[in-house]
Order: structure tokens, then C-alpha cells, then sequence
């Protein structure tokens, strides 16, 4: 049981972030001065990223402060965006360094703001921020069921930016608890490139996915890519027309991800169930340089989105989230246990009689595997996994759930961490 259990993981309770983003539409300032003043930011933080790249040791933040505040100072920043710069130009360095660290060159236009340079109002849509001497007003446009969900909540930044088209976006993390309910019953889903197959201990339901849509657009760039060999690099237009493909190939599949994801947790939630997913992590992040054709890459793509987009929801609606060991998933029978045998897509059991296509022996088996691993614990469900202390003073017994949190799923406290306040002597004059 222990070396089967441990393969179980799960998202655990606690505050993360969930994210507000909305294209923005300027009632006050003029475009170009937006862009400009991102310009700056960017060379500036440009500037800060090549002096921290050039160090064999990363300062710590009060360092950093030393090093850079004076400096973008004197470029008129104000006080908490100079802080700003620094300290999310030290956390770009950091990762870039854990990464192999490649040149790092900032393309983005966009500025982060803290509470000192922004305001934020949800009940009439709008955000204002200061940039140096700026004012700019800017109103969120987007559906206010949406906008509604955040009202309330403590956000912490602002990030402006500006895309290739010239649209103006509006980011804004929020801090969010997730405090997820005790499930009483299981709905599992077997993914693939085609279809999604969701298993809830009754019923098997066959979802198409729009990957395979996708996947056309994405072949649809590499055919133009071929047909020009290598013109396409330097040719501004068909530059222009495989990126379009590639944007609306990634724009189907977040979309559907995101669409996918709301249907699942909120029947989830009716029914009070857990999502059980495969945990592909360890399958994929092996096997992801052997195996680079075009489907393969583009389910991964598919799947992690997928992936985060139900965790996302499902922090939002507090759903518990359970991922199991994919390990010979398809292979042995749900009914008995035996090894299948199969006719293309059709396993068939030579034991029990029992038959079904690939996917649905997939979903039972994740939801078998589930089933085993959360009964023993649903007392528990959702805590922290051991620290010292409680192990110390006998643990929490059947304790078999191992924390998990997507890569790119932020906590509250990663983003926010306390403690970290700088000795800004001009802040307090500035706003
Ligand atoms: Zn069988």
C-alpha cells in the first residue's frame, strides 16, 4: 500500500493567487505616453537585469536596494516602482540562473506597480496608476460577473502592458483561500490529444477536445515554414502569418482549456466530488526530449494548460484536486485486475469477459486508484503533509498525500512574502 499511496498527490489548502486580467482602455493620458514610460521601465529594468547578470554572487533584496535604488531615483522612477524594478528584475535573474542562465532580454512592455502607484476600483471598473509624473486612468473592459468575483479581495500589484497589437492589458493578482470541501465521491478524467473521458463510478462521458484544431493551425505554420525554407526568417510577412497561426492555434486551446475546466469543477462541485487527474509530470518531463514531433508537443501544451486551468477553477471554487500515479492505467482490467489485451483501441480481458476502448479502461482505473487512495484519508483531506512537529508527536496516520502545486500556480506568500519592506525615506512624501 505505502509505495503505491505515495504516488498520490494533491493541491493543499492554503491562500493563493488567482488573477484579474482585462484589456484596458485609457479614459485618461494619452497612449504614447503609456508606451513611453513602459519604454523606460523596460530599459531600466534592462539595465538592472545585465548589472545583476554580471554578479557571480545575487545580492539580497536590502543589497539590490543599496545598488539600484538611488539610480532609478534619478530617472524621476517613483520610490515603490523603483522597488519594483529591482526586485522583480532580482527574481527574473534567480530563475533565469536556476534555468542554465541565457542572455536574458526583456521584450515585454510592462510596468508593476504596488499599492503606493496604483489604485483600484472594481465597483466602477477602473484602475488608476502613476508612471514617474503620469497619471494614467484606465477602465477595465470586461464582463462585471467577472470583475464582481474579485470585489473584496486583497490584491497586492498592478501590471500594466501593452501588446503587439497595441492593446492595453490589465493584470492584477488577488490573494484567494482555498479551503477545499471533504469530497464524497470521485470524478476522473483520461485525457488525451482527441478526447476527454470522465468516469464518475456510474456513468462514462466521451468530451471532444479542440486540440486536434489546434494541431491543424500549428501544422498549417510548419507547411508554410517548409514551402519557404528559410525566407520565412527574415521575411517580415510571412513572419507576420506563422505567428498568427501560432496565436490562434494557443488561443483555441486556452480557450476550450478554460471552458473545459469551468464545466468540470462546477459539476464537481453539485455532486461533492474530488477531480482525480493523472499525474503525467514525471511520463512527460522524461520523455519530452525523445519525442518532439508536433501532436506530442502540442498535447503536453494541451495538457498542462488543461491542467492548470482546472486547478485554477478549482481553487476558486474550492474543489479538492487529486493527482494519481498514470502508471499501467490502460493495461490492467478494472474489473479484475488481470492484464488486458488489445485489438487496436479495444481491450478485451481474458479473465472476466470484460471489454472497453483504451480511454474508459483509463478513466476507471484512475478513478479505482483514487477511490483506494482517498478513503482512508478523507479525515485529513487537505492538510499540510508532515511537518517535524507533528511527527513528532505521532503524525497524522494514513497520511499518504504528497503537496502539489502547478509550476506556474503562485501561493500568496511566494509573491507577497513578509518581511521584505524596504526603507523608502521618500515614499511616504510621494503619494
Ligand atoms: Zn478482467
Amino acid at each position: 500500500m505505502r509505495g503505491c499511496t505515495t504516488l498520490t498527490r494533491m493541491v493543499p489548502r492554503g491562500a493563493y493567487t488567482l488573477t484579474l486580467k482585462a484589456q484596458g482602455l485609457l479614459v485618461e493620458g494619452s497612449t504614447e505616453e503609456l508606451r513611453e514610460e513602459l519604454y523606460l521601465t523596460r530599459r531600466a529594468m534592462q539595465y538592472v537585469v545585465d548589472a545583476l547578470c554580471e554578479l557571480d554572487k545575487l545580492p539580497t533584496p536590502n543589497q539590490a536596494h543599496q545598488m539600484f535604488y538611488k539610480v532609478l531615483r534619478e530617472q524621476s522612477f517613483r520610490a515603490h516602482q523603483a522597488k519594483q524594478i529591482y526586485k522583480y528584475a532580482l527574481s527574473l535573474v534567480k530563475s533565469a540562473k536556476v534555468n542554465g542562465g541565457k542572455k536574458l532580454e526583456l521584450k515585454k512592455l510592462s510596468a508593476r506597480l504596488d499599492k503606493y502607484d496604483a489604485s483600484v476600483d472594481l465597483e466602477s471598473q477602473v484602475v488608476i496608476i502613476k508612471l514617474r509624473n503620469r497619471v494614467f486612468k484606465i477602465k477595465l473592459l470586461h464582463r462585471r460577473n467577472y470583475i464582481r468575483k474579485f470585489i473584496g479581495r486583497k490584491w497586492y500589484e498592478v501590471i500594466i502592458s501593452i501588446d503587439r497589437q497595441g492593446k492595453i492589458w490589465v493584470s492584477i493578482p488577488f490573494r484567494w483561500d482555498y479551503d477545499p470541501y471533504k469530497p464524497r465521491n470521485v470524478i476522473s478524467l483520461d485525457i488525451n490529444l482527441k478526447k476527454v473521458v470522465v468516469y464518475d463510478g456510474r456513468r462514462v462521458r466521451r468530451i471532444d477536445t479542440r486540440f486536434t484544431e489546434g494541431l491543424h493551425l500549428k501544422r498549417l505554420a510548419e507547411g508554410v515554414q517548409k514551402r519557404h525554407s528559410y525566407a520565412w526568417r527574415r521575411d517580415e510577412k510571412w513572419l507576420e502569418i506563422i505567428r498568427t497561426l501560432h496565436r490562434r492555434s494557443r488561443n483555441i486551446v486556452v480557450d476550450w482549456c478554460r471552458k473545459f475546466a469551468k464545466y468540470i469543477v462546477l459539476r464537481a462541485k453539485r455532486t461533492r466530488s474530488a477531480i482525480v487527474l493523472e499525474d503525467l509530470e514525471k511520463l512527460w518531463y522524461n520523455a519530452s526530449q525523445k519525442s518532439s514531433s508536433l501532436a506530442n508537443k502540442l498535447s503536453r501544451f494541451g495538457y498542462r494548460k488543461l491542467q492548470l486551468a482546472i486547478i485554477t477553477k478549482a481553487i476558486e471554487y474550492n474543489v479538492p484536486i487529486v493527482f494519481v500515479n498514470p502508471k499501467n492505467t490502460s493495461s490492467t482490467c478494472p474489473k479484475c485486475g488481470a492484464r488486458l489485451t488489445y485489438t487496436h483501441r479495444l481491450a478485451i480481458c481474458s479473465k472476466c469477459r470484460f471489454i472497453a476502448d483504451r480511454d474508459v479502461v483509463g478513466a476507471m482505473n484512475i478513478y479505482l486508484r483514487a477511490i483506494q487512495t482517498i478513503a482512508p484519508c478523507l479525515g485529513s483531506w487537505g492538510t499540510h503533509p508532515m511537518t517535524n512537529e507533528t511527527r513528532a508527536k505521532g503524525g497524522l496516520r494514513d497520511e499518504p498525500m504528497i503537496v502539489y502545486i502547478h509550476p506556474s500556480l503562485k501561493t500568496y506568500k511566494e509573491v507577497n512574502p513578509k518581511g521584505f519592506r524596504i526603507a523608502c525615506s521618500h515614499a511616504s512624501t510621494l503619494h
